[in-house]
């Protein structure tokens, strides 16, 4: 059995950044994640991150207000206020240790606009802000000599005596299975966005951590607001950064209007994303889209200022659509792309189990809320991926070794055998399949009583078809099969608790919009949902929302 102070699970740029941070706080870290490093999701962000620099002139209130008011007010205003403090110093630092940000005319760090702001404060590489972020902290994690479980694949988390002590996986390249103790953890699993489908999230995203977390007897909060993000292509669902947008381009419908100015004429098409995709869902339904879809529109920018900075999206656009978008508009759809709900934790990453932490898209420290602003969530890896790590500290020397019971890992490896002992039944991939088209349908950017009690329904019947799946491959050697599977019972977790999220919320909030409820609801309901398993079913409930310095007011855009 290997023995760490600190086990990082995810080695995205939440469990790099507290990885990094453990180390130079003098503890034995190691990081494990199922794939190699910087293959996790963080590398597939384009836009950028967003901070308010004070010697730019910005102030971090203003991002602080900008993010509550996107939040639709469901953010916690105390953690809000801690991420936009400390974001000009992750920006500094980030660039201290490497990172090549794209630079104005005059050399300094340039900005782009984003959504719901008014101030362009989104810092970016080029389109490639989270593989340039990832690969940089990837080589601070080389530099500090990191342990890394590479292609590790984590089943249990494991608790004594009521707090974490460590967790049990196996490696993927050889099927071998451990345990490894470590006196704190950190779940920096990333989102779960393979819960829905289509998604703009990589197929690793599947809320590993979330399940985790929830069958470790941590609560989830907020779990039934799912971003739509505004520009994803239809089919395959592959995201068009925002950034398109906020670097000038038009969306359009099928008659050539620029749509936006009925629904938010101030902003326009840098309104917050809730909007803008119930916008664009609208035109589609009352006929004003082309097979589902409205457009993007680019041409005006010129093909030179596509290429220089939007040329990921030039080459996305060439490679699935054959259109060159300084020629002609691309048709693009609202498609799931965040999970603002995630594992509860206070400003400085802990949850209610000693030990255990969580940061980055899997957590929810509450600054998010309703919805997300673009780029704002590179930021909160960064910021509460360092949090969690420094809060660890004085927990770490503050307890003793913990004796696991090697009955624990017994027990795991039976129960994997098991599902490998299955002879026969269905596929993963149907019943995947299914799950996501029940989301989508039931928890999509329309919901109401209903399609809720449908994809409730369509749920239960999934969790009980769980069972007859086998697994084909019954080797050791990289048995993606199996790992699938273990995948598919993560997020019939959380997609059960979405559900009941969205059951609970009687009220429309940000990305929550109920059909049959269409207001917000702030005498009943500026409060948190809160879904725990009791080891039997899960239960909900509220919590109250933090009100700093905003008090809640109508969102125009
Ligand atoms: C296409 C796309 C573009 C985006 N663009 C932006 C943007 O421009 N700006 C912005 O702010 N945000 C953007 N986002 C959101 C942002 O990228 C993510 O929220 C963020 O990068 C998540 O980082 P993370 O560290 O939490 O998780 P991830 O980067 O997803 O990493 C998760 C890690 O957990 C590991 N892991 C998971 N389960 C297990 C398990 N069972 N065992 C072992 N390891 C496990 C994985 O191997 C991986 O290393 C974008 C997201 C997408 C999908």
């Amino acid at each position: 059995m290997s023995k760490h102070d600190l086990l990082i699970i995810g080695a995205g740029l939440a469990g790099l950044r507290a990885a990094v941070e453990g180390v130079r706080q003098g503890l034995n870290v190691a990081v494990i994640t199922k794939v190699h490093p910087v293959r996790s999701h963080s590398n597939a962000a384009q836009g950028g991150i967003n901070a308010a620099l004070t010697d730019r002139g910005d102030d971090w209130r203003d991002h602080a207000f900008s993010t509550i008011k996107g939040s639709d007010y469901l953010a916690d205003q105390d953690a809000v206020e801690v991420m936009c403090r400390e974001a000009g110093d992750a920006i500094i630092e980030l660039e201290n240790m490497g990172v090549i940000f794209s630079r104005d005319d005059e050399g300094k760090l340039g900005t782009r606009a984003f959504g719901g702001q008014k101030k362009a404060r989104t810092y970016f590489v080029g389109a490639i802000t989270g593989s340039a972020l990832l690969h940089v902290l990837y080589e601070q994690s080389v530099k500090y000599n990191l342990h890394i479980y590479e292609e590790w694949f984590v089943t249990k988390l494991i608790k004594e005596d009521g707090r974490i002590a460590g967790a049990i996986a196996f490696d993927i390249k050889t099927g071998q299975m451990e345990m490894i103790s470590a006196k704190a953890v950190v779940l920096a699993t990333g989102g779960a966005g393979r819960v829905f489908e289509p998604s703009t999230n990589a197929l690793i995203c599947t809320g590993d951590g979330l399940s985790l977390a929830m069958q470790a007897g941590v609560p989830l909060m907020d779990t039934e607001m799912i971003q739509y993000h505004p520009t994803t292509l239809a089919g395959n669902g592959i995201l068009l950064s925002e950034a398109a947008r906020g670097d000038g381009a038009y969306l359009i419908n099928s008659e050539g209007e620029r749509f936006m100015e009925k629904y938010a004429p101030e902003y326009m098409e840098l309104a917050s994303r809730d909007v803008v995709s119930r916008a664009e869902q609208t035109e589609i339904d009352e006929g004003r889209g082309v097979d589902g879809c409205v457009f993007l529109d680019l041409r005006h920018l010129g093909k030179k200022f596509i290429e220089d900075r939007l040329g990921y999206l030039q080459e996305v656009a060439l490679e699935f659509r054959g259109i060159d978008l300084s020629e002609k508009p691309i048709p693009i759809k609202p498609g799931m792309h965040y999970i603002m709900g995630g594992i509860k934790t206070d400003l400085n990453g802990a949850t209610n189990v000693p030990g255990l932490y969580a940061a980055g898209e899997c957590a929810n420290v509450s600054v998010h809320g309703a919805n997300r602003l673009g780029a704002n969530s590179l930021l909160d890896t960064i910021v509460f991926g360092r949090r969690s790590a420094i809060e660890s500290v004085e927990y770490i020397k503050s307890v003793k070794d913990v004796e696991i019971d090697p009955k624990e890992l017994s027990r795991e490896k039976s129960r994997i055998q098991s599902i490998l002992d299955r002879p026969k039944g269905m596929r993963s991939a149907e019943l995947r399949d299914k799950m996501g088209s029940t989301m989508t349908k039931g928890i999509g950017v329309w919901r109401d009583t209903e399609s809720i009690k449908y994809a409730i329904e369509g749920m239960k019947s999934i969790r009980g078809q769980l069972p007859n799946v086998y697994v084909e491959n019954k080797g050791k050697v990289f048995n993606t099969d199996l790992t699938s599977y273990l995948e598919l019972e993560f997020m019939v977790d959380v997609a059960e608790s979405i559900c009941q999220g969205a059951n609970a919320r009687f009220e429309s909030r940000g990305a929550h919009f109920r059909t049959d409820v269409t207001t917000r609801n702030d005498k009943d309901w500026l409060k948190h949902t809160i879904v725990e398993y009791n080891g039997e079913e899960l239960n909900t409930s509220s919590e109250d929302v933090t009100i700093t310095d905003w008090e809640p007011t109508e969102r125009v855009y």
